[in-house]
């Protein structure tokens, strides 16, 4: 069977998916698989198609002490129990910069431009990296592409991507570039099948996982984003706080004597839902929750997109759709309840039935632009660029000998 192999690395964490490539580049997903605890309490765990089981396993630390290490035993186990000798894998990578604004094979030269992108996104971009080196070196002949979360952006004006800082930052890299861009993308790419009257006009999508952003399309590209230099900006998100005002940082390192890297790690790890509520970043707990701080998470998490979204209206000049998206924006009635509450200015009305059965359109006949929920798929996004840059990149029949 032709497989494509998707592999998207955290630092503890790798994530991989493997598509069947069936008749006329159609794309099933036949294994989907994480091993986390990367260097901790190392655990692989699979399931195929159906959701079956396929592996759950425990290793010691000193088998799987890093990204690398857990790349290759994963890949061993797809090799040798799961009979899987990909045609070609495709990587998450976080970090286009200015230059990527598409997917990329990758080879040395590729890897090297990726690499000076490391301090861009230096909780990332080593990690994304980490899995594309290994099979560079135990591989060399696997194809391999990388598929950027800032790539869908780099359509933005002049004037969105630049901050009110002196030029020479802006030519080094200091940008606002997005990020979620992969999901954003397959949204895009999606929407002229399930709702074709919309698909070319002014939308916004939110994009509210564990991560969170908001992103204007128009035409079916980016044309602003909540998210910037990283991804911590816009809106509040599980652990980060979205936008904050520089001064806190300042304050946190003048008057609390934190160093860079303790700011970092409090604005990556100890903010947002998480800081707000004090109990939990995850939204279901929060939901459940009685507690005053939990109904306040939530409170400013709505409020902010509310806010984001008359942002990302003036940014399109107008609004002809929403559109919600990733784990609270595809499951929580709730949460979309009450964000569609805040866009009640824009003469939105909820079918709260539809909403609560999560249809996909869920605003009512009358209301001035329709509300949908549409699953994302990042990693079918990223199998289908693979697959395209293989066939397009290189023909069929010199591809690279497969690995057994
Ligand atoms: P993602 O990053 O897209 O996988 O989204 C993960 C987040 O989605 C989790 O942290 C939860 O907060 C949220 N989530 C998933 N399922 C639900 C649900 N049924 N209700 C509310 N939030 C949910």
């Amino acid at each position: 069977m032709d497989t494509i192999l998707v592999v998207n690395a955290g630092s503890s964490s790798v994530k991989f998916q493997v598509y069947s490539v069936e008749g006329e580049g159609t794309l099933r997903r036949q294994i989907k698989g994480q091993m986390d605890g990367i260097g901790t309490r190392p655990r692989l765990r699979a399931s195929g198609a159906n959701g079956d089981s396929r592996a759950d396993r425990c290793y010691p630390i000193e088998a799987v002490a890093n990204v690398p290490a857990a790349m290759e035993v994963a890949g061993d186990w797809l090799r040798n129990e799961m009979q899987v000798n990909p045609l070609a894998v495709g990587h998450r990578v976080v970090h286009g910069g200015a230059e990527f604004d598409r997917p990329v094979l990758i080879d040395h030269g590729v890897v090297a431009r990726l690499d000076r992108l490391v301090p861009l996104a230096p909780l990332h971009q080593p990690h994304n990296l980490a899995p594309v080196r290994s099979i560079l070196v135990n591989f060399p002949k696997l194809p391999q592409v990388a598929c950027f979360d800032t790539a869908f952006h780099r359509t933005h004006s002049a004037v969105a991507d630049h901050y009110a800082i002196p030029h020479q930052l802006h030519s080094e890299g200091v940008r606002r570039y997005g990020f979620h861009g992969l999901s954003y993308e397959y949204i895009s790419k999606t929407l002229p099948q399930i709702a074709p009257e919309i698909a070319t006009r002014r939308i916004i999508v939110a994009h509210l996982g564990s991560g969170a952003s908001m992103c204007a399309i128009k035409g079916g590209q980016s044309v602003e984003s909540t998210m910037g230099f990283t991804a911590l900006d816009g809106l509040p998100m599980g652990t980060r706080p979205g936008q904050l005002d520089p001064g806190v940082v300042l304050y946190l390192m003048s008057e609390k004597g934190l160093s860079a890297a303790k700011v970092q790690d409090f604005l990556y790890r100890d903010c947002g839902l998480k800081g707000l509520s004090g109990i939990s970043n995850d939204m279901r707990e929060l939901e459940a929750s009685d507690s005053f701080n939990a109904k306040l998470a939530i409170d400013c998490f709505v409020y902010r997109i509310g806010l984001n979204a008359g942002m990302l209206a003036a940014a399109l000049q107008g609004l002809d759709a929403f559109v919600f998206t990733a784990g609270i924006g595809e499951n929580s009635a709730g949460i979309r309840a009450r964000v569609v509450e805040h866009l009640g200015w824009f003469g939105v009305t909820l079918d709260a039935a539809e909403n609560a059965r999560h249809a996909r359109l869920i605003s009512r006949p009358d209301s001035a632009i329709p509300v949908y929920v549409v699953p994302t798929d990042e990693e079918l996004m990223i199998a289908q660029h693979t697959l395209a840059l293989l066939m397009n990149g290189k023909s069929h029949d010199s591809r690279t000998k497969r690995v057994s």
